[in-house]
């Protein structure tokens, strides 16, 4: 049994450990950075997090049941792809997103100057306009494995609309 409500909301959440060795990138954006986020995909926890969002917004399973971390022929996969197959699938049931709205947070490096580069990229590979994409960070105050710079987690919402 389904309702017939028009809108629906999703949450998304993610976190990644921070290694040496490896790319950062957050919102597609690469960021210059001695340390990267360790993944099967790029690691790219901002775009994982507006992924989950999205499908959970539709009822639909988190990124792990399209994407799973055991398939080796998607390992480095561009988060930017999965992202994109997040929003058909929402589509393909009839699913429109209307806004999404995410948080990172993250200690280092400071995010601010890639923020409008970030929704340039998502606004692109999920075909909507940038104002309706949210970007925001935070430290994490030093507190904790986050504050410690160990990794950085994110955290998004989505709106879907018929
Ligand atoms: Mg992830």
């Amino acid at each position: 049994m389904s309702n017939k409500i028009p809108f629906r909301v999703g949450l998304g959440y993610d976190v990644h450990r921070l290694v040496a060795g490896r790319r950062l990138v957050l919102g597609g954006v690469e960021i210059p950075s001695e340390v990267g986020l360790e993944g099967h995909s790029d690691a790219d926890v901002l775009s994982h997090a507006l992924s989950d969002a999205i499908l959970g917004a539709a009822g639909l399973p988190d990124i792990g049941h399209y994407f799973p971390n055991t398939d080796a022929s998607i390992e480095g996969i561009d988060s930017q792809v999965i992202l994109k197959r997040c929003a058909e699938e929402v589509a393909a049931l009839g699913w429109a997103i209307g806004n999404l709205d995410a948080m990172l947070v993250a200690e280092a490096p400071k995010i601010s100057p890639y923020l409008d580069e970030m929704k340039q990229c998502l606004s692109q590979t999920l075909g909507l306009p940038a104002d309706v994409i949210g970007i925001k960070a935070t430290t994490h105050e030093r507190l904790g494995d986050i504050g410690r710079g160990l990794g950085m987690s994110a955290q998004a919402v989505c709106l879907l609309y018929r």
